[in-house]
């Protein structure tokens, strides 16, 4: 094979280096020349030794050639003349340079111009960034820096001098590095910030007990000292602190086993924890997974604080809910139920499911309708007046009326965040009362008749149908006559039952439209609309008979008659107040022609009035300006003719009628009071006058029962004789049985009284009212008048034998009996033999001046006619 080789060589006839290896190890260099003359040198070197350290070098060249590419850092070299000496793949790759361009030999200038070239320099250019590199490689000592690449990217570079010149650069990506590193700051940052800020107490232990963190509020909350809140301050610690200040009361081994636990367990706790000085905190703890924890502490005091306290109006709130005697529903926006009380669900019974919250009102409405309590309604029915106010928005009131009869009145109010509240509260017992009230009003409660007040009303309504259709009515007043006698001697409770029963015959005998109204007392007034005037007096003749018929009251026999007064619409008055006053004037005159008697309003009516007004102001003038007198009629023993008394009897002498009889103006003296102050005088004058007379002749003075009801009589009779120094025993007071009629009991102990002093006591005008003999039973009489219209009558047989009994009864109770108004001596002889005891008349005297009384004493001294 060599010799082969040999040959081939040979036939090249060039020079060729060739190596032969030897078997025993060694290399031999055989180097063939050819020669001019066509033969060889072929020169022969053992290179065993230097082949050997070429392999070594070679190895060596191809495992830093291996390490150069395998490098994940950039390498470049440079030589002192800013070669490039050696380059990786790396490098070219991190800058994205061209191995053309950059390579072993290149210059470090080069390679800066085009790494410009491919834009790494932020288009800076070469002539810039070259000086600026050569700069930086002058220097003779290691550096680091971290260049920033137009794409971003970071390169962190370390320059190495070498010993002989030059440097080794190593350059390495650190743009992902970076990225990590500024994300763990940014972290960091707001971390801190967080912790700064946090509302809670923040801390972190590590598994060791020690703190890790923690944050200002922790160390506020619990007092802690700076050094108390350095990193790796035990909690054990901490916890002294905390106890000796009064913070945390437990016992600080517990705690911190519990918080082991807690960092064991894997598992977060959160802990309430009242604090000694009153603050309550809220702690959560969180186990970490180095074994540490994390805590957070929250000051809950004014939480709490403020959840009591609202728990405490929720209490408040559902008492004061559950305790209302209204029923109460809140509708949200939605009219859905939120919240209702108890006597919500018992008003409305509801059942539970609908008691609920969330219930749309609808759905209650529907249970309502279900149930029959709004009658006929529909549910859309029922809503729609709820929808129409809801929709309006305003505080309004509804009153629904249900079908068992209950009135139920609904206050909605909107609320403040939308919806309602509703109050519900039962007034059926309300309505009805104001429905008595409103009847009540307007009727008399005795009778169920309407009253004043709806007379006049009805009357307004009857003026304006005639104002309109030419209706005519007629305006009826009524009274009844002699009711007084029956309310005051029967008792009140007849009088009542017998004008209830006047009403309902009243009614029995008016027509739908007539209305009957009770004024009060036995005053009753008919409005009766009419086509003529006789239907009117018709009606007038219908209750004067139907009132006049016999009462069966309470076991008594009752007989009431009554007087009509009769005023017409529109001719006697186009207002109710002229036409209720004409009507009454009617009735004023009819009255006293006697029972049973109605009549018309005419005109001349009215000037009568006038005229009594006339009188009323004269009588008050006369008064004080002294025209009274007192005026004597002397009474007579009937058998001996001698004068026992004389009766003082009142005249008015009046400027132009001249002396006006007391039966003209006594009555209005009493109506309008005057009485009073009159009859003061009138006791006094006939005192004072009977003191001048004859020691045994008596003075009768009248007393009205007007005198009684001032009850100042019997301090008068006590004060005249006084004054007088009168003898009471010669003072003598007529009164009639209308005096009994008032205040009986008082009445009758002021008689009582003024009798055990002496003075007489008579009753006058006996016979003529309601006289019963009953009185007699009732007070002493000293003597009983005999009224003078049953002496003008004596010889009629039925007034002989009522004269003839009231002297029998007088005289078996011990009283005098006084035949008045004796005219004639036949009169005289008749009273005589009915046993009167004494008389009085024009047939010894009319009443004369008191001056005249010694004349008429003097005169009737002689022996009486009759008895001559
Ligand atoms: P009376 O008490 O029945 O008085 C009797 C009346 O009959 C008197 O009328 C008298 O003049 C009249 N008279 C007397 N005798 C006869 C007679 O024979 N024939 C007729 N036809 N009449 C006779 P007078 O004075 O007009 O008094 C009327 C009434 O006025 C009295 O009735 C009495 O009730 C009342 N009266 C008079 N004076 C007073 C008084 O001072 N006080 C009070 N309260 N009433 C008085
Ligand atoms: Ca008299
Ligand atoms: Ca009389």
């Amino acid at each position: 094979t060599l010799y082969q080789r040999s040959m081939a060589i040979i036939r090249l006839r060039e020079p060729v280096a060739t190596q032969h290896s030897f078997r025993d190890g060694r290399t031999i260099e055989v180097v063939y020349r050819p020669m001019a003359d066509g033969g060889w040198v072929a020169t022969y070197e053992d290179i065993s030794e230097r082949s050997r350290a070429a392999r070594r070098l070679k190895a060596q060249s191809d495992l830093f050639e291996a390490a150069l590419a395998n490098m994940s850092h950039g390498l470049l070299m440079l030589d002192g003349d800013l070669r490039i000496t050696a380059v990786n793949g790396r490098f070219l790759a991190m800058y994205g340079l061209s191995p053309e361009r950059v390579h072993v030999g290149a210059s470090a200038r080069a390679l800066v111009a085009h790494s410009v070239e491919v834009g790494n320099y932020h288009g800076h250019a070469a002539e810039d960034v070259w000086p600026e590199v050569q700069a930086r490689l002058s220097l003779a000592e290691p550096f680091q820096r971290e260049d920033m690449l137009a794409d971003g990217r970071a390169i962190a570079i370390s320059y190495t001098p070498l010993p002989g010149g030059g440097w080794v650069t190593i350059h390495e990506d650190v743009t992902e590095r970076r990225r990590a590193r500024d994300e763990i700051e940014r972290q960091n940052l707001r971390f801190t910030v967080a912790m700064a800020n946090m509302v809670q107490g923040l801390c972190v232990f590590d598994g060791d007990m020690r703190l890790v963190v923690c944050n200002r509020r922790y160390a506020d909350m619990f007092g802690l000292p700076p050094a108390l809140i350095r990193p790796g301050t035990a909690l054990l610690d901490i916890l002294a602190h905390r106890v000796a200040h009064d913070h945390y009361s437990g016992d600080p081994e517990a705690y911190i086993d519990e918080r082991l636990a807690v960092a064991r367990g894997g598992k977060p706790m959160n802990v309430d924890l009242d604090l000694r000085d009153g603050r309550a905190l809220a702690m959560s703890h969180r186990p970490l997974p180095d074994g540490g924890w994390v805590s957070t502490f929250e000051d809950i005091t004014e939480r709490k604080r403020f959840e009591l306290a609202l728990a405490e109006q929720n209490r408040r709130f559902d008492a004061a809910l559950s305790n209302m005697s209204q029923g109460l529903c809140m509708l949200d926006a939605d009219l859905c139920l939120t919240v209702c009380n108890a006597r919500y669900v018992e008003m409305l019974a509801l059942s539970p499911d609908l008691a609920r919250p969330g219930t749309p009102l609808r759905a209650i409405v529907a249970h309502g309708v279900a149930n029959g309590r709004h009658g006929g309604l529909t549910v859309d029915e029922v809503m729609a007046p709820r929808l129409d106010l809801f929709g309006r928005g305003d505080p309004a009131v509804l009153e629904t009326a249900f079908a068992d009869g209950r009135i139920i009145e609904t206050a909605y109010r909107p609320m403040p965040g939308g919806g309602w509240v509703a109050t519900y509260e039962d007034v059926t017992e309300r309505r009805k009362a104001e429905a008595r009230i409103a009847h009540m009003a307007r009727h008399d409660a005795l009778t169920e008749l309407p009253n004043r007040l709806l007379l006049r009303e009805r009357m307004e309504e009857a003026l304006r149908i005639q104002a309109r259709e030419g209706q005519a009515f007629a305006v009826l007043c009524l009274d009844l006559d002699q009711f007084k006698a029956v309310n005051d001697t029967l008792g009140h409770p007849v009088g009542d039952a017998l004008l209830r029963q006047v009403a309902d015959r009243l009614r029995a005998i008016t027509r739908a439209g007539d209305t009957i109204a009770r004024l009060g007392g036995d005053e009753f007034a008919i409005i009766q609309p009419v086509a003529h005037p006789h239907e009117a007096e018709a009606l007038a003749r219908r209750i004067v008979e139907a009132v006049g018929l016999p009462y069966a009251v309470e076991g008594n026999h009752v007989v009431v008659g009554t007087s009509i007064g009769i005023a017409l619409a529109p001719g006697d008055g186009a207002d109710p107040d002229t036409l209720f006053k004409n009507a009454d004037l009617a009735l004023y005159r009819a009255k006293p022609e006697g029972r049973g008697v109605a009549r018309f309003f005419e005109p001349e009516m009215d000037a009568q009035i006038k005229r009594r007004r006339r009188l009323e102001l004269d009588l008050r003038a006369a008064h004080d300006g002294q025209q009274f007198e007192l005026w004597y009629q002397p009474q007579v023993d009937a058998a001996t003719g001698v004068v026992g008394g004389f009766e003082a009897l009142l005249r008015w002498r009046h400027g132009e009628r001249g002396l006006v009889s007391p039966a003209d103006f006594i009555p209005l003296a009493e109506e309008i009071g005057l009485i009073v102050p009159l009859g003061e005088w009138v006791i006094r004058r006939a005192c004072a006058d009977a003191a001048l007379w004859p020691v045994d002749v008596r003075v009768a003075v009248n007393v009205s029962a007007a005198q009684f009801g001032s009850r100042s009589i019997e301090k008068v009779v006590l004060t005249a004789l006084a004054a007088t120094g009168l003898d009471p025993r010669r003072l003598e007071l007529e009164i009639t049985e209308s005096v009994l009629l008032t205040d009986t009991e008082a009445t009758l102990a002021t008689l009582h009284r003024l009798r055990g002093i002496g003075v007489r006591i008579s009753l006058d005008d006996f016979g003529t009212g309601y006289s019963s003999l009953s009185y007699l039973r009732r007070f002493p009489f000293d003597k009983i008048k005999i009224d003078r219209s049953f002496v003008r009558e004596l010889e009629r047989a039925d007034s002989a034998a009522i004269v003839e009994a009231v002297v029998d009864l007088a005289a078996k109770l011990g009283m005098a009996t006084t035949a008045e108004g004796v005219e004639t001596a036949e009169q005289l002889a008749l009273v005589r033999a009915k046993g009167c005891t004494e008389v009085q008349g024009y047939l010894f005297s009319p009443p004369r001046p008191g001056c005249e009384v010694p004349a008429i004493l003097r005169a009737l001294s002689a022996p009486m006619p009759a008895v001559a």
